[in-house]
């Protein structure tokens, strides 16, 4: 008899646990996992994934993570009746996430605390 290949595979996640944020180490209230490119030290593209968490505090005043985060705090969780409107807000969530560039300034200014045992 053969095994039944859906039964003996690991369960598939279709939500990805929410890790802690990066900036502040608060629980993150979503995190996101989509592809990413980037290029290389010999300047060829490189493929992968990219995490993004959105986090109640550090993400206020961004307005694609502060229409979620509304939606969290007035309803508090996700129900069936506010499904479709969370997954609007997410993929616009995720599209303004995608487009945020690097910030030198805040990356020189870790890597000093880090360095400096602050971090
Ligand atoms: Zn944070």
């Amino acid at each position: 008899m053969t095994p039944d290949r859906t039964e003996s595979a690991p369960a598939r996640r279709a939500v990805k646990d929410t890790l802690p944020c990066p900036r502040c180490r608060q629980p993150g209230l979503l995190t996101a996992l989509y592809p990413h490119t980037w290029h290389g030290r010999t300047g060829q593209p490189v493929s992968g994934f990219k995490e993004t968490v959105l986090c109640a505090v550090c993400d206020r005043g961004e307005a694609a993570a502060e229409d979620i985060i509304a939606l969290v705090d007035t309803d508090g969780q996700i129900s069936p009746e506010n499904t479709e409107l969370f997954l609007r807000r997410a993929v616009s969530w995720v599209a303004s996430a995608r487009g945020r560039e690097l910030d030198m300034a805040v990356l020189t200014e870790e890597e000093r605390r880090w360095r400096s045992g602050e971090l």
